[in-house]
């Protein structure tokens, strides 16, 4: 895994991208979409969702995803 070296998300609080709370909870969406918000500035955002896609399930955000996220993308994989 490589691919880490280059994480945005090094040196970030790593409980940023581990939200507590429900899915729906407005705590733990706006965690969530700042954890997002780290990702979509990462430059190994690709190879980081796919890891976690591939590592089924893992908890958290992965790519900029969560992983009720990452459930969609594997049931449109499969
Ligand atoms: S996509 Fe997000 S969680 Fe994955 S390495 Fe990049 S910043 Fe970290």
């Amino acid at each position: 895994m490589n691919w880490r070296e280059s994480a945005r998300c090094r040196g970030v609080d790593p409980e940023l991208f581990f939200p507590i709370g429900s899915g729906t909870s407005f705590p733990t969406l706006v965690q969530s979409d700042e954890a997002k918000a780290v990702c979509g500035r990462c430059p190994v955002a690709r190879q980081c969702l796919d890891w976690a896609l591939d590592a089924a399930p893992v908890e958290g955000v992965w790519g900029g995803t969560t992983e009720a996220e990452r459930r969609v993308l594997r049931r449109h994989r499969a």
